[in-house]
C-alpha cells in the first residue's frame, strides 16, 4: 500500500476510531486520524463518562440520608454546587482527552485536529484544503442527537448542552423514553430539579424486560420524576420564567429547560460518501458486513455510524477487529450475542441476554425465576429501595438466557453474571455456586 500517503486514514477519534488507529499502527501500518471536535468522541466528551460522573453526584443525597440510619449526624445540611461539579467534570474530560491524544501519538498515529471528508476511494480532504491518500479509510464519525421540528424546537437542548448547563434549572422537561431520557431525568430529579418526563409510549425503555420497565418507572416516580405518557411536545415558547411547553394532548407546562432525548442519528451528512458510491440508509447509517466493509472496497465503517449496536465497548471491539482484519492477518468479526448493558438511572438497571418477552417470542419453553427484595443496606437507613433480580431460563436445556437486575450496583453485578451467560451457564450452574453472604447478588444463586 506504499503508493499512498498512509495505509489507513481514520475519520473520527472516538472510542472506535482511536482503537482502530492504535491497533493498526501496532500492526505496523502507517496511520492518520482526523477529529473535528475533541479527541475522545461521544463517550468521553459528551456521553458515557461525563454522564456517569453526574450520576455519581446525583446519588449523594441518598448517601447523606442513609448515613443517619447508621448513626451519623451530619453537622449541617449538605450544600451542592452544580458549577463546581461541572468544572470538576470538565477537568476530568480534558485529562482523558489528553490521554487519548498522547496514546495516539505514542502509537505513531498522525493526528489531524480538523474535519476530514472522503474525496474518492483512496483520499480524504482536510478542512485546511490538504488531500491525503490512503490504502483504506475508516469512517468512525459516530452520531448526533435527533431533533424534532415543531414551533420553537430550537429552544430545546440535547444531552450535549445538558452536560454543560451554567446552572441547574428549577424545573426541566425531558422528552423521550430511551437510555438518555431516563438517565438524565433521574440525575436532575435527584439533584432537586422538578423533573417531568414526556414520552410518546406508555412505558419507558422499550425493548427491555417488562418487569425492569415497570419497576424502574415506578421507582423513578417514587423518587420524584413526573411522567406524562402517550404524549409529546408540539411547541415551545420563551417566557419570562423560562420556556412554555405545549403537548399534543393539550398540556401546558413551564420549565427552565426542555431537553429532547429522542434518539441519535449517524453523522454521515456532508461526508463525501457520494464520491465512493456509498449511500446511507434512511436513518443515515452506513451498511457494512461482518468485517465492517461498506459497499466500496477500500471504505470501512465502525461504531454508531453503522447503527449496529450503539454502545462504546462494541465500537471499540469493531475498531480492534477491523485493524486485526486489515493489518494483523487475522480476519475478525464481532459476536453481538449476550452483550451486557446498563441504564444508569437510580435505581440502575443491568441486563444481559434475552428478556422474558424475547425468549417467549423465540418459541422456546422458558422458566422465570424472580425476586423483589429490600437489600440489607436499606434496613437501617429506612431507604425505600427495593431490588429486582430475574433469570430467564430455557426450560429444555436449563441454560440461563437472560439476567435482569434493578437496584444498587446492578451494572456491576450484571457485568460479572454476563461471563456466565456468555459461557452458556445453566440454572444448575448458578445453583451450584455457593452464595457470597451477605450480598445482594447472592439472590442470583439462590433463586428457587
Ligand atoms: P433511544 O433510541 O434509546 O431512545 C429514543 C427514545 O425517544 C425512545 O423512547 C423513543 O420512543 C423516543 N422517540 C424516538 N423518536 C421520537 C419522536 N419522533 N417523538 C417522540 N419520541 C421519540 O435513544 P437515546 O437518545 O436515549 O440514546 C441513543 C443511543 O445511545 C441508545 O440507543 C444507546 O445505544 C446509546 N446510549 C447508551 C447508554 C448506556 O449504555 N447506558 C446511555 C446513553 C445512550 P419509542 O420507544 O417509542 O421508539
Amino acid at each position: 500500500m506504499s503508493e499512498y500517503d498512509v495505509d489507513l486514514f481514520v475519520i473520527g477519534a472516538g472510542s472506535g476510531g482511536v482503537r482502530a488507529a492504535r491497533i493498526a499502527a501496532g500492526h505496523g501500518a502507517r496511520v492518520a486520524i482526523a477529529e473535528e471536535f475533541r479527541i475522545g468522541g461521544t463517550c468521553v466528551i459528551r456521553g458515557c463518562v461525563p454522564k456517569k460522573l453526574l450520576v455519581y453526584a446525583s446519588r449523594f443525597p441518598d448517601a447523606f440520608e442513609d448515613a443517619e440510619g447508621f448513626g451519623w449526624t451530619l453537622p449541617q445540611a449538605p450544600q451542592f454546587s452544580w458549577p463546581a461539579l461541572i468544572s470538576a467534570k470538565d477537568r476530568e474530560i480534558a485529562r482523558l482527552s489528553g490521554l487519548y491524544e498522547a496514546n495516539l501519538e505514542r502509537s505513531n498515529v498522525v493526528v489531524h485536529q480538523q474535519r476530514a471528508v472522503i474525496d474518492g476511494p483512496h483520499a480524504v480532504r482536510l478542512a485546511d484544503g490538504s488531500r491525503i491518500t490512503a490504502g483504506a479509510i475508516v469512517i468512525a464519525v459516530g452520531g448526533y442527537p435527533v431533533t424534532m421540528e415543531f414551533p420553537g424546537f430550537e429552544l430545546a437542548i440535547s444531552s450535549n448542552e445538558a452536560l454543560d448547563l451554567p446552572e441547574l434549572p428549577e424545573r426541566i422537561i425531558v422528552q423521550g423514553g430511551g437510555y438518555i431520557a431516563v438517565e438524565f431525568a433521574s440525575v436532575f430529579a435527584a439533584l432537586g430539579v422538578e423533573t417531568t418526563l414526556i414520552h410518546r409510549g406508555g412505558k419507558v425503555l422499550r425493548g427491555f424486560d417488562e418487569d425492569l420497565r415497570d419497576d424502574v418507572q415506578e421507582a423513578m416516580a417514587r423518587r420524584g420524576v413526573k411522567f406524562l405518557m402517550n404524549d409529546h411536545v408540539v411547541a415551545i415558547e420563551r417566557t419570562e420564567a423560562g420556556k412554555l411547553v405545549r403537548t399534543d394532548c393539550g398540556a401546558t407546562l413551564e420549565a427552565g429547560e426542555v431537553m429532547m432525548a429522542i434518539g441519535r442519528r449517524p453523522l454521515t451528512a456532508g461526508l463525501g460518501l457520494e464520491s465512493v458510491g456509498v449511500e446511507p440508509d434512511h436513518k443515515g447509517a452506513i451498511a457494512v458486513d461482518e468485517y465492517s466493509r461498506t459497499s466500496a472496497p477500500s471504505i470501512y465503517a465502525i461504531g454508531d455510524v453503522t447503527n449496529r449496536m450503539n454502545l462504546t465497548p462494541i465500537a471499540i471491539r469493531e475498531g480492534h477487529a477491523l485493524a486485526d482484519t486489515l493489518f494483523g492477518g487475522r480476519p475478525t468479526s464481532i459476536d453481538y450475542a449476550n452483550v451486557p448493558t446498563a441504564v444508569f438511572t437510580t435505581p440502575e438497571i443491568g441486563t444481559v441476554g434475552l428478556s422474558e418477552e424475547q425468549a417467549r417470542e423465540s418459541g422456546r419453553a422458558i422458566d422465570i425465576y424472580k425476586t423483589r427484595f429490600r437489600p440489607m443496606k436499606a434496613t437501617l437507613s429506612g431507604a425505600e429501595g427495593r431490588m429486582l433480580m430475574k433469570l430467564v431460563v430455557d426450560a429444555q436445556s436449563d441454560r440461563v438466557l437472560g439476567v435482569h437486575v434493578l437496584g444498587e450496583d446492578a451494572a456491576e453485578i450484571v457485568q460479572v453474571a454476563a461471563i456466565a451467560v456468555k459461557m452458556g451457564a445453566t440454572k444448575a450452574d448458578f445453583d451450584a455456586t455457593v452464595a457470597l453472604h451477605p450480598t445482594a447478588s447472592e439472590e442470583l444463586v439462590t433463586l428457587r
